[in-house]
């Protein structure tokens, strides 16, 4: 019997180019290791539409609930027709399996056009409730308009939500360089960024090993751009996070740089890229496969840990290694992060470097 089962979920515009690379690349790094996976191809978005009738088809939710983790394509639902069965099911999925942190990691690597050589950071973004109005209420929307002129968008912030972030936070600081550092703006939000910082001092209390310092959104915005490396985990509310990780992604090369993992309640892991579908790029061959790579390295890594498997856990180095090594040549890159490869010519590099005799294999 397989040790994990892992959904695939393609996605729209640019997911079909990138989703089968990541997989390519976890199925060589598995087999080295002698890891064992099954993985489940299911149907999602726009080409769902067309098959299933629905972007997000009845039994492909419930199949998920019997996994390990799965990936999850970039999401083009702006372009959606306006028809029944045409939703977004980034919420239903961030519900459903109460995906509550949004971990997104920063790295430079050299020559790539980063603005610093020496940024290693990670912001954690609440990921169901602030002021994401598709998530933020369990029916209807967190924005209406009570008149034409006036527009009203609801913040969501609650004790157990800013708690549960903090504390996946924290753990993940435990594991690196033990500095929490929390953003807000509790200078103004005094009630919602408030309780915010209050329950990330609270969950800080069992974590008397990791620093907790805290800055000002706007303040941290700027710092971000100055002195990146001052900083190691970083949490904070939905939007901010969305916003601060995008900017951080810039700082190292753009979005195609940008990976992410959503986890939560459950045990279930959801490798996200934190870009979206990119159509305007979709179809040419040279989109960054590293973002959904890395995302999916970062689930195998964390399922390994979770459930205890050693196997994936080194599945997740060897990918890292040899994406590491695809990335440090200009003729193993795409065009975006400096380099001349298409996305084909990135991804057979890395499957390379996964199977040269003498990559690490450590189980
Ligand atoms: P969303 O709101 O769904 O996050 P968005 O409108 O912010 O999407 P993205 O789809 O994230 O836009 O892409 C913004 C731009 O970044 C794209 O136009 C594309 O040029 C670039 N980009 C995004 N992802 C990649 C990638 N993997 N490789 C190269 N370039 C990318």
């Amino acid at each position: 019997m397989a040790q994990l089962t892992i959904g695939i979920l393609d996605g729209d515009d640019i997911g079909p180019e990138i989703v089968p690379a990541s997989v390519r690349v976890a199925k060589a790094a598995a087999a080295r290791t002698g890891l064992e996976i099954d993985w489940r191809p299911m149907p999602i978005g726009r080409s769902a539409l067309d098959s299933h009738g629905t972007t997000m088809p009845e039994g492909t939710l419930e199949q998920l609930t019997t996994m390990d983790g799965f990936i999850l394509g970039p999401i083009g639902h702006r372009a959606y027709p306006k028809v029944n069965g045409a939703i977004n099911p980034h919420p239903i999925l961030r519900k459903h399996f109460g995906l509550f942190a949004n971990i997104r990691p920063t790295r430079s690597f050299p020559g790539l056009g980063a603005l610093f050589d020496d940024v290693d950071l990670v912001i954690v973004r609440e990921n169901n409730e602030g002021f994401q109005p598709d998530r933020n209420v369990v029916a209807g929307s967190g924005e209406f308009r009570p008149t034409e002129d006036t527009t009203i968008s609801v913040r969501v912030i609650t004790r157990p939500g800013s708690y549960r972030v903090a504390r996946a936070a924290l753990e993940l600081a435990r594991t690196r360089r033990r500095k929490l550092t929390l953003v807000h703006k509790n200078t103004v939000f005094k009630l919602g960024c408030g309780m915010f910082v209050e329950e990330c001092y609270r969950a800080a209390e069992e974590f008397p090993d990791v620093v907790v310092d805290e800055v000002i959104v706007d303040t941290f915005a700027m710092r971000l751009l100055r002195d990146p490396q001052t900083f190691d985990v970083v949490v904070t509310t939905n939007m901010f996070g969305d916003i601060l990780s995008d900017e951080a992604a810039g700082l190292v090369g753009g979005l195609g740089m940008a990976p992410g993992l959503c986890i939560g309640e459950g045990n279930i892991a959801m490798a996200q890229a934190a870009h979206g579908s990119a159509p305007d790029i979709a179809g040419k061959g040279i989109v960054n496969p590293y973002a959904m790579i890395e995302s999916t390295r970062m689930m195998l890594e964390w399922l390994g840990h979770n459930r205890g498997i050693d196997k994936a856990v080194a599945a997740a180095r060897l990918m890292q290694a040899a994406t590491v090594s695809a990335l440090a040549q200009p003729e193993t890159r795409t065009g975006d992060i400096r380099g001349t490869a298409d996305t084909e010519g990135m991804t057979r590099a890395i499957l390379a470097a996964i199977e040269k005799k003498d990559s690490h294999v450590q189980a």
